[in-house]
């Protein structure tokens, strides 16, 4: 716990020297502190070290921790698979929900947002290395499926998220973020009524400098400011 303060102190020390070397601005990057396994403690935390976005991979764990901390002021990422079941939830949650990978989750979406009236703000999360345990839509399936959300007034897409894999070496991971960047131009290009490609969300503790080379907007950190995880994490 002492730790995270100093660990967020040389994650932004870290992305500050990377923006100066590629001409990126840090204000641009949103750090999405990835607190899964952790507890409300640990984000109140995390909170003092100046972060101000919190992510989670569970709807009843977020729960529980949204409902301690309700008084403060966090914007809230779902980073983590959503099952349709969970979505009524979801919703009274999370700001953004980064992982939209099929037109079923996006119909349940737009009917519970209807139904409490909140337009929901997602990104499409895309399987660009196309590992079959992935989730995320294929790369050819992400502009047909954007195209397809302007038909939910309840849902505004701001962006793309990706998971790259588990390399030793993350230098592998470029390609894959390098595409999802191409992605989000391709889309932007389409100028679709109401979608605005505001973020990329790639990178994590291990892959998180070659993103931001890469163009990254939102980095998913976990370990990085929390420490290690349990096994269940
Ligand atoms: C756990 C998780 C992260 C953070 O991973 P770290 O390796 O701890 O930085 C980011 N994105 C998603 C989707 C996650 O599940």
């Amino acid at each position: 716990m002492d730790n995270i303060i100093v660990n967020i102190r040389n994650l932004e020390g870290e992305i500050l020297q990377i923006c100066k070397r590629i001409n990126r601005n840090p204000k641009d990057i949103i750090i999405v502190a990835v607190a899964k396994t952790f507890t409300d403690k640990h984000i109140m935390e995390a909170l003092k070290g100046g972060i101000t976005d919190i992510g989670e991979n569970k709807v009843q764990e977020a729960k529980e921790k949204f409902l301690k901390l309700k008084e403060r002021n966090i914007i809230w990422h779902m980073v983590g698979y959503l099952q349709r079941n969970k979505v009524k939830d979801a919703l009274e949650i999370f700001d953004l929900i980064h992982s939209v990978d099929s037109l079923r989750l996006a119909e349940e979406i737009e009917k519970r947002a209807r139904a409490i009236n909140k337009r929901q703000k997602i990104l499409v999360e895309v399987n660009i290395s196309g590992e079959i345990s992935k989730h995320g839509l294929r790369y050819s399936d992400v502009l047909p499926f954007v195209e397809k959300t302007r038909d939910f007034p309840h849902i505004k897409v701001k962006g793309l998220m990706t998971i790259a894999p588990f390399y030793d070496n993350s230098e592998k991971c470029r390609p894959i973020f390098r595409q999802l960047k191409e992605l989000k131009e391709k889309i932007q290009r389409e100028k679709f009524e109401g979608v605005k490609m505001d973020y990329l969300s790639m990178g994590m503790t291990n892959d998180y400098q070659v993103a931001l080379e890469e163009g990254a907007d939102m980095l998913r950190i976990g370990r990085k400011i929390f420490g290690r995880r349990g096994k269940n994490g």
